[in-house]
């Protein structure tokens, strides 16, 4: 259903027949990791999230997985194997005696 307190009109999954069934029936501003992502709108609480409603909770265990803004680099260690060693080693040879 769409919202009718902070994002009048947009569609929410949080809306019911009884209003908003979100923690304390309402949206939570952003927070300071916030600033910069894509998915800041303006509701009439002030910086609301378009992908979830309690941002400090995205933010409470590390980066937040919705973020646009914040890119996770994976490092990868070039290590090169001989192909041959790497193929007995998958395949639990031993070595002979
Ligand atoms: S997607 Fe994450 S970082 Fe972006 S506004 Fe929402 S909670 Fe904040």
């Amino acid at each position: 259903m769409q919202c009718q307190t902070v994002l009048p009109g947009i569609e929410c999954t949080f809306w019911g027949k009884q209003g908003c069934i979100f923690t304390n029936g309402s949206c939570q501003t952003i927070v300071e990791n916030c600033e910069g992502c894509d998915r800041i709108v303006t509701g009439t609480i002030g910086q609301v999230c378009n992908a979830y409603p309690a941002p400090v909770k995205k933010w409470s265990n590390g980066i937040c997985n919705f973020a646009s803004h914040v890119k996770i680099e994976i490092k990868v260690e070039d290590t090169k194997m001989n192909p041959l060693k790497a193929s007995k080693k998958a395949s639990g040879a031993k070595k002979k005696k």
